[in-house]
Formats: C-alpha cells, sequence, structure tokens
C-alpha cells in the first residue's frame, strides 16, 4: 500500500474530542450548526428529530404515502424513500404531490446509492438527499488493488467532479444532504488505504465534505452507521473528533446517528439503544433512526424512548463542577476510539471467577429478608431459571435489612437452593453499621459453603475504621468485599481513596441509580488511587416498566461495556418471578455490546422500497431454524444491490437477488446464486452443516 499505513486515531484526536465534549465525566450537547430540512430543524438546540424510512416500492405511489402518512401520526419527523433509479426518482414528485393534497408535510429525504443521476432528479423534487460515499461514484467489486499516492488523488478527484453537481443543485434548491457512511460498503479504495476501520469511515465521509466546503455548501449532516455497536460509537467519536481538528472551537455539522442492520425484537431495540443511546449520552447525535426488521411504524417509539432519556439527561446535566470536582486525568478509563476492556485482577467469589481474563459475569440481584420465605425464593428461582435455554445465571446477590435474623434466612436459602441442585454462590448486601449482621453474618454465610461476598453500603459518612473491621472480619470468614459506594459523582474520588485505604483487593459498584458518567469516574478514580484493578460491578435497577427497563440497561451497561468497563453485570428484580427476563436481557445486552455471544447474532436489514421478499416473516422463518446456535452470525438481507456490502462481518448471508430468488453466501463468497425462495431456507441449513457450524439443538431433533 503508498502513501504507508495510517496511523490510527491519535492523542491530537482525543483533545479534540475532550473540546467538543467539555468534559467526559459530564459531557454537554456537542455544538453544531442548524440545518433545515424543510420545516424541520436538525442541530443547534433543536430537539432531537425522530426519523424513519419507508419499505415501500417507491414507484407504488398509494402504498409509499400510506407508510408516510401512518409515520407522521405516530410523531416520525423526516421520512427517506428509497431512489434506487431514475424512475423511482422521479416518483418522488407524484408522492409529494399526493401526500400535499392529504395534508401530510413531513419533509422526505431520497435515499441514494450507485445512482447519481437519481439524485440529481430527487434533488429538485424533496428536502434533503443521502448519499453513500462508499459507492456514490466507487464501485464496490471487492478488489484488491494497490493505489500510490499520484492513483489515489487521482481517484478522489474524479470523485469530486462526479459529485460535484450534486453539491452544486443542492445548494441553489435549498436541499439538505446527508452524508452516510456505511461500515459494510466501504468502497475498496478506502478499505485499501484504512482497511475496515471507523477512520476508513470518518476519512471516505471526509473526503464528500471537501467538496461540499468548496461550494461553501453547508446544509450537511452526517451519520457513521455499522452494525458493530462499538464500530459505530468509534466511528461517531473520531468523526466528531475530525470535524473539531478541521475547525476548532466552532460549531460544527449536526449526526444522524443509527445502528445499521440491527434485527428485529428484542435484540434490535437492544443494539439500537446500546449505539444511539451511548452517543447521546456524551452529547453526540441531532436527528436518530431506529433500524427495525418491522413495521418501520413500531420504530418511532422506541426512538422516542431513547430520545427523551437523552434530552433529560442533557437538560438535567449542570455544566459547573465536573471537571473542577473530578481533577481527573480525562482518559484514564478508556480509549475513546477502541476497545480494551479495563485491566482487573482475577477475583473469586465463592467457586466463581471474575475480573481478569473471565467473561462479564450475570448476577441476579434480589430483596430477601423477613418479608420473603427463603424456601419459597429458592423454588421459585431454581423453577424460574430452568426455563432459559445456552444462558444461565452465575451469581446470587440478596439484600437484607434482616438485623438479627439475617443469619439463619440465608442458611435456610443456601440449603433450600441445595436441596434444588442450584449452585450459584450467594451474596448479601447490608449497610456497615448493621452490626446484628456482622456479628452473625459471615460465620452463617460462611458455613452454607455458598459464601460469595458480602456487599457493604457505604457512603461519604462512613468511618474509615468501620471499613476496616468490616474488611477484616470478612476476610476471617473467607468471604469477598464488594463497596457499594452510594456517594454522587463528584465526591467518588475521595471515597475510593479511603476504601482503597481500608482494602487491598475488593470488588466495587455504584448504586443501581448511577449513571453511566459516575462509572466513568469510578474507573477514573481507581486509577488514580493505584486499585486499578479491582473489578467493577454494575448494578441494574429493576425494570418497573419492560420496555423502558430494556432500553436503560442497553444504554447504561451497554454504553460501559463498549468502552471496556464492568467486569460483572448484576440485575436488579423485584423478585423470584421474572428472574428468567432479567438475566435473559442481560446476555443479550453483553452479545449486543460484543463481550458475550451465547445466542444467533442476526444481521437483518430494515427492508426498504428495494427489498425483494417480506423480510419481516424471512427473518423469522430463518431464525425458527438456527436460533440455537449460539455465535453463528447470519445475515438476511433484502437486495442485492446493498445487501452483500452492508451484511458486514456475517458468517452466512441469505440475500434476495431477484423476485423470488436468493443468493447464498459465506462470508463475503457467493456459493450459490438464484435458489428459488421456497428452497432457500433448507439449502442455508445444509450450507451451515456443510461448515461444520450447524448443531443439533438441546431439546432434540432440528426444528423444521
Ligand atoms: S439491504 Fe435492505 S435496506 Fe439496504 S438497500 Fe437493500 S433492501 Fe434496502
Amino acid at each position: 500500500m503508498a502513501g504507508g499505513p495510517s496511523l490510527g486515531p491519535g492523542e491530537a484526536d482525543v483533545r479534540a474530542l475532550d473540546g467538543v465534549l467539555g468534559d467526559p465525566f459530564r459531557p454537554r450537547r456537542r455544538p453544531t450548526r442548524v440545518v433545515r430540512v424543510g420545516d424541520v430543524a436538525i442541530g443547534g438546540d433543536e430537539p432531537i428529530r425522530l426519523q424513519s424510512m419507508t419499505n415501500t416500492d417507491t414507484m407504488d405511489t398509494a402504498a409509499t404515502v400510506a407508510q408516510i402518512e401512518r409515520l407522521a401520526a405516530v410523531g416520525c419527523e423526516i421520512v427517506r424513500v428509497t431512489a434506487p433509479s431514475i424512475r423511482e426518482a422521479e416518483n418522488l414528485r407524484e408522492i409529494k404531490r399526493v401526500l400535499g393534497e392529504r395534508g401530510v408535510h413531513v419533509p422526505l429525504v431520497a435515499d441514494i446509492h450507485f445512482t447519481p443521476n437519481a439524485a440529481m432528479i430527487a434533488a429538485g423534487l424533496v428536502e434533503k438527499v443521502r448519499i453513500n460515499p462508499g459507492n456514490y461514484a466507487d464501485k464496490k467489486k471487492f478488489e484488491v488493488r494497490e493505489y500510490d499516492d499520484t492513483q489515489y488523488a487521482a481517484e478522489i478527484e474524479r470523485v469530486a467532479e462526479r459529485f460535484r453537481p450534486l453539491v452544486r443543485r443542492c445548494r441553489e434548491n435549498g436541499v439538505a444532504m446527508r452524508i452516510g457512511t456505511n461500515h459494510g460498503s466501504l468502497s475498496d479504495r478506502i478499505l485499501n488505504r484504512f482497511g475496515d476501520t471507523a477512520e476508513g469511515m470518518v476519512e471516505s465521509a471526509l473526503e464528500f465534505l471537501d467538496v461540499c466546503e468548496d461550494e461553501a455548501y453547508r446544509d450537511v449532516v452526517f451519520s457513521m452507521k455499522a452494525s458493530n455497536t462499538q464500530v459505530a460509537i468509534q466511528a461517531y467519536r473520531l468523526l466528531a473528533a475530525r470535524l473539531e481538528r478541521r475547525r476548532p472551537g466552532e460549531p460544527s455539522y449536526p449526526f444522524h446517528v443509527g445502528v445499521t442492520e440491527a434485527g428485529d425484537a428484542e435484540d434490535g431495540r437492544i443494539k439500537s439503544a446500546i449505539g444511539i443511546g451511548a452517543l447521546l449520552e456524551d452529547g453526540l447525535g441531532d436527528t436518530i433512526r431506529v433500524s427495525l426488521t418491522e413495521d418501520p411504524v413500531r420504530e418511532i417509539p422506541v426512538a422516542r424512548a431513547i430520545a427523551a432519556r437523552a434530552e433529560a439527561i442533557w437538560r438535567g446535566r449542570s455544566l459547573e463542577g465536573g471537571s473542577e470536582v473530578v481533577r481527573l486525568r480525562s482518559r484514564a478509563a478508556a480509549d475513546p476510539f477502541a476497545h480494551v476492556r479495563r485491566a482487573s485482577t482475577t477475583t473469586k467469589w465463592g467457586a466463581l471467577e471474575l475480573g481478569g481474563e473471565a467473561p462479564v459475569r450475570v448476577e441476579l440481584d434480589l430483596p430477601g429478608g423477613a418479608d420473603v420465605d427463603p424456601e419459597v425464593m429458592a423454588a421459585q428461582l431454581t423453577t424460574e431459571l430452568s426455563s432459559l435455554r445456552d444462558v444461565a445465571c452465575e451469581s446470587l446477590l440478596v439484600r437484607l435489612d434482616a438485623g438479627d435474623g439475617a443469619a439463619d434466612w440465608l442458611v435456610r436459602l443456601a440449603t433450600g437452593l441445595a436441596s434444588l441442585g442450584a449452585d450459584w454462590p450467594i451474596s448479601v448486601e447490608v449497610a456497615a453499621e448493621d452490626a446484628a449482621f456482622w456479628t452473625h453474618g459471615p460465620p452463617a454465610l460462611a458455613g452454607t459453603g455458598r459464601g460469595g461476598r458480602v456487599v457493604v453500603r457505604v457512603d461519604e459518612s462512613t468511618p474509615v475504621d468501620r471499613l476496616a473491621v468490616v474488611a477484616e472480619r470478612a476476610a476471617r470468614h473467607r468471604l469477598a468485599v464488594e463497596w457499594s459506594l452510594d456517594a454522587p459523582g463528584p465526591a467518588i474520588p475521595a471515597c475510593v481513596a479511603r476504601l482503597v485505604a481500608s482494602t487491598e483487593v475488593a470488588s466495587i459498584g455504584l448504586r443501581p441509580e448511577a449513571t453511566l458518567h459516575d462509572h466513568r469516574v469510578l474507573a477514573a478514580a481507581l486509577h488514580e488511587a493505584s486499585a486499578r484493578d479491582w473489578p467493577i460491578v454494575l448494578h441494574q435497577a429493576v425494570a418497573r416498566d419492560p420496555e423502558l427497563g430494556l432500553i436503560d440497561a442497553s444504554v447504561r451497561l451497554g454504553g460501559l461495556l463498549c468502552d471496556g468497563i464492568g467486569d460483572v453485570v448484576s440485575m436488579g428484580c423485584a423478585g423470584a418471578k421474572g428472574a428468567a427476563a432479567a438475566v435473559d436481557l442481560a446476555y443479550r445486552v453483553l452479545q449486543g455490546a460484543r463481550q458475550r455471544t451465547t445466542r444467533t447474532e442476526y444481521i437483518s436489514c430494515p427492508s426498504c422500497g428495494r427489498t425483494l421478499f417480506d423480510l419481516e416473516e424471512t427473518t423469522a422463518r430463518i431464525k425458527a431454524r438456527t436460533a440455537h446456535l449460539s455465535g453463528v452470525k447470519i445475515a438476511v438481507m433484502g437486495c442485492i444491490v446493498n445487501g452483500p456490502g452492508e451484511m458486514a462481518d456475517a458468517d452466512f448471508g441469505y440475500v434476495g437477488s431477484g423476485v423470488g430468488q436468493v443468493t447464498l453466501y459465506v462470508g463475503q463468497h457467493v456459493v450459490a446464486r438464484a435458489v428459488p425462495e421456497a428452497q432457500a431456507p433448507d439449502r442455508l441449513v445444509e450450507l451451515i452443516r456443510d461448515h461444520g457450524r450447524w448443531r443439533e439443538t438441546s431439546d432434540g431433533p432440528e426444528p423444521a
């Protein structure tokens, strides 16, 4: 490769990102200019705009209008419509006309891939045009080709000349543009120089921005989508840094944030919430789209919940005092442009290893005590959790305020669980001052042979000598300690320093209400206090509303895990009923954040006007056959034009290639063309078998 390998993001990028966000522990909304899309303004102090995309045939005016109307009715503020060729681009005029007659004035975006001619037409008809730098003027043939610097510069010039007319037309017509890079559809030229990286995504977009700025056109919005949540987060951060470096201190271009090919149902919602939510928590994002392989109308409530959560945080966040109080090296805990798991020491809770190289563990956190019968709880728990397939609860935490009765209660719970064959270590949470517990609890817990750790609630006022007594007493009974800090973010560093003075090695966590940023403070404070090796437990509050609980767990836990923070996920649960759902959610979030793979990974496009089959139904059929193949990545894509590029790192691909026809892939290689749709699922299963990735289900023979 001529021109030398890219050095990747460096210190200057980290400083630039810090400059944009203000303070990584209490970031502000990224300052941007306002871009108008018809009557809807994006960026600046405007609300986060919700958008979606039609999946009807753009030539079917009635169906497309009806879907846009339904989307507008549920609060979708901008609607994208695919324009794969000149015909569809022309038909946007008719769609606009009928919408106008029906009093629907939601702005439209033409989605363009490979067809600059269609873009030129659309720029005269709709409010915004989306182009993909990977395929606007470059081809994607999976060619390996070496470019020297002269050839590379000539290629950029060729692309710029192809793109310039569209920029001029958009400027003259007052039409906005999204430069929308997708991880899976980078051009061969970019792949050749930067590889399949966040940096390649960013550079690909900035080449197009150069042309826009050259033409004094600034109505630009950017996106950096990937189905891998870590890549998406890193790419948006790097873009924010590189834009800041181009014009330091100036409000920059707004971001359209999304995770592409997220799939459907819970997993689609979780992946979207992790990627979009983690970025919004840091103030990055001005308009969002949740891509689900479902009716697009169902995307809007999910998008609204994610946006509402971020806006509440932005409103409630005081910028004063953050950096003043938390005088820590800002990036002590994580590299914002790469996933590096925070290093921690391998620790044991009973027989369970955590931290170090151990996978991120999953724990259930339940209320115990005088109001709960421990034998009934043991029976309910074992019944509930036996319904889980391929995933398991690994530790049990009970919260006790049982005073004198605590020791007896724990023994009865441990005996009940043992009689039912459950072997989780049992941990208990108490206050440091609970004198009755500290007399009888540790010996009783240790005596059960199931003792895990004692989770000790401490705050800013807990006396240091009390901490030392507690630590010594737990150690005497061979119980581990977790300090559970109940302190606001700015007080965390001082508390950590006192805890480190009282204990050599412990695990540590914050209260379930603590924010993502509080946890960043904790990780950085541990680093500063030379206790960088203490495992961190992420406590998640009991979900009162299942849908909001799913979004909160995804954003908070997923955002931290994508940054490498967290060794245990401890899921709050109101009682034994609901335990299976809590454990299941934890594993789904871990998979969405790419930390633990325990189920089949599906990469399915949301479908659009190019789609060649019923994607929702087809995905459901394929899932029914393959949902037990833990770790296998299967892509289900609606069209051959974009599908193969966008299915990224799938092991097997099922791609619509004609009416009633499917092309099957192994990795990026075609292995069967024009397979009749009725036979395609069987052929896919055969392929998985031939490549040694099939296994029978634990429940018996292969599902039909
Ligand atoms: S892969 Fe799916 S969403 Fe993307 S263009 Fe093709 S059909 Fe549309």
